[in-house]
């Protein structure tokens, strides 16, 4: 078995709260190296954020990695935040820009999260274990798909420790950015963020949004099955497990898995990889 992390947002309702109990559940059985909690840019899920991690720490005792966005945020909060996770036992963090809610516009004190890497290592020394986000398909804001790369290499010489990725469809977007960037010097871990495929028009959605691109043929093969969700699921699992194995074939260090707080999906893929 792969090694494998696992990504969760926090719930809000005691439903979602549910939810998420029964998802860990069922996807502890695959020993991930640790799971980590997504971050609402601006502040809107601060706190949700870190009572998750805790949670999933104390009571599922699994390895909890907080995302963490400077965007709209500032020094002080941010170094309560990292004394607060650091306090708590996590070892690992997931330090992004993030995105403001469309209409806020206040920046924060950091533009980038090279510079809030370069913060978590003055801050917080050696103590966290830092995960950056990487693009193998360019950001969707770069103005230069070369710059890209060039701004993902500062965040690993600001002190990333490793990064995962955006989800992607197209192994050698993947196999093509670790190239790059090797090429560039850099030489940590990159590890493939896997998006099960359950539901096409939220996939769809989603893509549009953070630029990922969905190739053809998967377009029309869903729009062919219409309705029929079984049939869906079962060539969304295929095209997913087909991506996991070129991208462990071909060296990638591990898989992230989007689970969007459900099990199915991820446990599916996971299956047939065994
Ligand atoms: P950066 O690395 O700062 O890059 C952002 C853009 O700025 C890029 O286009 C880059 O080329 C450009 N850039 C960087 N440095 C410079 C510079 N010096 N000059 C000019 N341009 C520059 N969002 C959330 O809100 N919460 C989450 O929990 C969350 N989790 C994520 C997890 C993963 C694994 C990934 C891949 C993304 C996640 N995101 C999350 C989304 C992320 O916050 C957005 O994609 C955001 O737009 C960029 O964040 P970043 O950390 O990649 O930013």
């Amino acid at each position: 078995m792969p090694a494998v992390s696992f990504e969760f947002f926090p719930p809000k309702t005691e439903e979602q709260r549910v939810q998420l109990d029964r998802t860990v559940t069922a996807l502890k059985s695959y020993q991930p190296d640790y799971v980590s909690v997504t971050f609402g840019a601006g502040g809107s899920t601060l706190s949700y954020t870190g009572e998750t991690a805790r949670h999933l720490h104390q009571q599922h005792k699994l390895s909890a990695a907080p995302h963490l966005s400077c965007v709209g945020g500032n020094r002080a909060e941010l170094a309560a935040l990292l004394d607060d996770y650091r306090a708590a036992g996590y070892r690992r963090i997931v330090a992004l820009r993030g995105d403001l809610p469309s209409g806020m516009a206040t920046p924060g004190d950091f533009r980038y999260a090279a510079e809030l890497v370069r913060f978590i290592r003055e801050h917080s020394g050696g103590h966290f274990h830092i995960e950056v986000a990487a693009y193998p398909e360019t950001h969707p804001q770069a103005d230069d798909a070369l710059r890209d790369l060039q701004h993902f290499k500062a965040k690993v010489d600001a002190g990333a420790d490793g990064a995962i990725t955006q989800y992607f469809f197209n192994a050698d977007a993947y196999f093509r950015f670790v190239d790059d960037v090797q090429r560039l010097g850099v030489n940590v871990p990159i590890v493939p963020g896997i998006m099960p495929i359950t539901n096409y028009s939220q996939l769809q959605r989603f893509s549009d949004m953070c630029g990922a691109e969905i190739p053809r043929w998967i377009t029309q093969r869903m729009r062919a099955h219409g309705d029929d969700a079984d049939a869906v699921r079962k060539l969304g699992t295929e095209v997913v497990t087909t991506l996991c194995r070129r991208l462990l074939d071909g060296g990638a260090p591990g898989l992230h898995f989007y689970t969007l707080n459900r099990a199915k999906a991820t446990e599916a893929v996971l299956k047939q990889l065994a």
